[in-house]
């Protein structure tokens, strides 16, 4: 499996500002910055996209990617997302006002998007991945991802602060590769992360204990004001399996092949 967090910004930078992950090319989890990729053959190739809830650095740019890759004909891109996300996204964002109502407008022989609605814990199968939503605990409804192509595992709890299902279903997966984990505040800022549903690094640290396995680790959404505090306090706890994220960077969980740096 290749996973890969797209940069928020140009040049590519650490700082994240959006979230979106390519998995093999194929299949976009979250659409913050996909729509903003320079290469449009890339846009082009994604075929479905997993929303894991509807805060705006996840969303931003679904619009830009639609509006990109439409060409008229019954092709289109397909938006999974969990019911109550997709009947945000009608009425809050494709509502005729802040973009075209793309789902009034789509007809079957010539759609701008599809939409599936996505049930926690049922198990949905696309391009090659199962891809199993689960909730997890963030100031909205939110569903993390784990994402199996049969060969590795690797989970995407999005944006979560402390939580048990997701770890609970994590223990019985084998193959489990990595987890892209939230750092979103500093432990100064504990009690904001604690009331927004993110994790500040202690509580991070605690969330680790909760899934006794040998994974990579890989920290994502520190907001980049907080970036280099939150890399320093991690630092200091000298975790085993902890990675800073590298935006661009192209992730290779297969037991064949390695990372490859940003082309
Ligand atoms: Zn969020
Ligand atoms: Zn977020």
């Amino acid at each position: 499996m290749r996973v890969e967090l797209l940069p928020s910004s140009q040049p590519v930078s650490d700082r994240q500002f959006l979230v979106s992950y390519l998995v093999n090319d194929r299949v976009a989890i979250d659409a913050g910055s996909i729509g903003l990729l320079a290469d449009l053959d890339r846009q082009n190739q994604v075929e479905h996209v997993f929303i894991t809830h509807q805060h705006i650095d996840h969303i931003a740019t679904l619009p830009i990617l639609l509006e990109n890759v439409y060409e008229p004909g019954p092709k289109s891109i397909e938006v999974l997302a969990d019911p109550k996300v997709l009947e945000l996204l009608h009425d809050d964002l494709f509502n005729g006002r802040i973009w075209p109502d793309f789902l009034a407008l789509s007809t079957p022989d010539d759609p701008f998007l599809i939409t599936t609605p996505l049930a926690a814990e049922q198990s949905i199968q696309r391009a090659g991945l199962t891809v199993t939503p689960l909730p997890v605990s963030h100031a909205v409804p939110t569903l993390g991802l784990v994402v199996d192509d049969g060969e590795s595992v690797v989970a995407f709890p999005s944006d979560t602060g402390p939580t048990t299902q997701f770890w609970e279903y994590l223990a019985g997966v084998d193959r489990l590769r990595a987890v892209f984990l939230e750092v979103s505040f500093p432990d100064s800022l504990a009690g904001l992360a604690e009331v927004s549903g993110h994790h500040c690094t202690t509580s991070f640290a605690a969330e680790l204990e909760k899934l006794d396995r040998d994974v990579r680790w890989i920290v994502v959404h520190r907001k980049p004001r907080y970036a280099d505090q939150i890399a320093a306090e991690l630092a200091a706890l000298n975790l085993p399996n902890v990675e800073l994220v590298k935006p661009g960077y192209g992730y290779s969980f297969d037991s064949s092949g390695g990372d490859s740096p940003p082309a």
